[in-house]
């Protein structure tokens, strides 16, 4: 089921809102399974706290087994802390990594440990004074109904207060959160595009890549995006309204690609990697920049399986045609860029001119399911679940 709803957003946070306009409104579709698995919620008042915990490492590809819901007591907050009950719960692909017992950016999970997450929540009971009961909160709150808070946020930033009545506070997990954040940082620091250039990016109709090919065509660029199914590929070229896109599940997928890009590529803003990342490394322009965001066909480590080294021909290019390429991690840009972005795309969302999809899941039992299905590509824009019964 789609359908269209206006949106609003606003943030506590007094120089954040007097970075956004006063009413803003813009498309909004969500996009519910009718899996027997996704079920509405009842209804009922639940007196127990419900959270999901890793069960299990995965091997590749995560199974249902390797999660397990766990029923707890509902806490009870101590001195300068909120109790919070989860709204929604945002699923990212990230969640995958922090699965494995492996180096990275950040602490992997231990056994028996909370999923971790970020959360629409509703303050139930403050002993805080910066909020009060009722305040709907961004929270990083893990895969639970219910959580304690000492008031900090993401990034050691204070926990930041959605208002209901002027925006969804859905687009605070999404396009005006840390996702849209990931793709405004990436391109202003190390995309650059500018006018004429074109800019590729796949997962295009996510949230990330969705954000990516809008902030291309305000910059006057052509926005290609890539994308798995017909559908996929519908809505980023007639909704998003990029300039072309293309199924990267197409026998012919390196060929259309190519013959979609006539003068080359000059960003290719990295969510993917895999037979993407191979598919376009011959198409990069001399100069051409790759913000490396994300790799999520190599989460399982299952792909990339197929015998061929490509890494030499990756540096030969790199070298050849002087191209940047740079990871990053959408924090490293926060101070400089989150106020801005905050403004920027809060009066794009408000003016219509920046769209996006929402692809909500109810039932934290559901949650885990969603999860690995957004692994396989199955998730049709942010993926979120809708955890506390009730709440439209
Ligand atoms: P999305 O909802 O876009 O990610 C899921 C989508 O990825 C799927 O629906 C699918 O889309 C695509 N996908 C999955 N597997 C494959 C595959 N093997 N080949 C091609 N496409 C695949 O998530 P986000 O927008 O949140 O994230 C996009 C990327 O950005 C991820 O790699 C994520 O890890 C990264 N990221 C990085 C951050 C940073 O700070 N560096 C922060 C946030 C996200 P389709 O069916 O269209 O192929």
């Amino acid at each position: 089921m789609i359908e269209a709803a206006v949106i609003h957003i606003i943030d506590d946070d007094e120089s954040m809102r007097a970075a956004l306009p006063p009413a803003k409104a813009a498309d909004r579709h969500y996009h519910i399974e009718a899996a027997g698995m996704r079920k509405p919620p009842s209804g009922d008042i639940d007196m127990t706290a419900r959270q999901i915990v890793l069960a299990a490492r995965p091997k590749g590809r995560p199974q249902l087994t390797d999660f397990r819901l766990e029923e707890t007591a509902i806490p009870t907050p101590a001195a300068r802390q909120l109790l919070l009950e989860v709204q929604y719960l945002s699923l990212d692909p990230y969640m995958r990594g922090r699965m494995d017992d492996r180096k990275s950016y950040a602490t992997p999970l231990r056994l028996g440990d909370v999923m971790g997450g970020e959360a629409v929540a509703r303050v139930l009971a403050s002993n805080h004074s910066d909020y009060a009961e009722g305040d709907i909160l961004l929270a990083p709150t893990g895969w639970r109904t219910h959580a304690l808070s000492d008031g900090t946020g993401l990034n050691g930033r204070r926990l930041r207060k959605l208002d209901p009545t002027v925006a969804p506070v859905t687009t605070g997990l999404g396009v005006l959160g840390m996702p849209g954040f990931t793709a405004y940082g990436g391109m202003r620091a190390i995309g650059k595009p500018q006018p004429g250039e074109t800019v590729v990016v796949a997962a295009a109709s996510g949230p990330v890549g969705s954000l990516v090919g809008q902030l291309a065509k305000r910059a006057g660029a052509k926005a290609v995006g890539i994308a798995g199914g017909a559908a996929k590929c519908a809505f980023v070229r007639d909704e998003l309204r990029f300039d072309a896109a293309v199924d990267h599940r197409a026998a012919d997928f390196a060929a259309q690609l190519a013959a979609t890009c006539p003068n080359g590529v000059d960003v290719y803003f990295e969510n993917v990697g895999g037979a993407i990342w191979q598919a376009v490394l011959p198409l990069l322009n001399k100069y051409a920049r790759v913000p490396v965001c994300g790799l999520i066909a190599q989460y399982n480590g299952t792909s990339g399986g197929d015998g061929t080294d490509r890494l030499p021909a990756t540096m030969r290019e790199i070298l050849s045609k002087s191209l940047t390429v740079r990871g990053f991690i959408n924090s490293e840009f926060a101070e400089q860029h989150y106020a801005e972005f905050l403004r920027e795309v809060g009066a794009g969302i408000a003016e219509g001119s920046i769209r996006f999809h929402e692809d909500i899941v109810d039932g934290l039992e559901n949650a885990s399911e969603a999860f690995i299905g957004m692994l396989d590509g199955r998730n049709f824009g942010k993926l979120i679940v809708r955890v506390a019964a009730g709440i439209a």
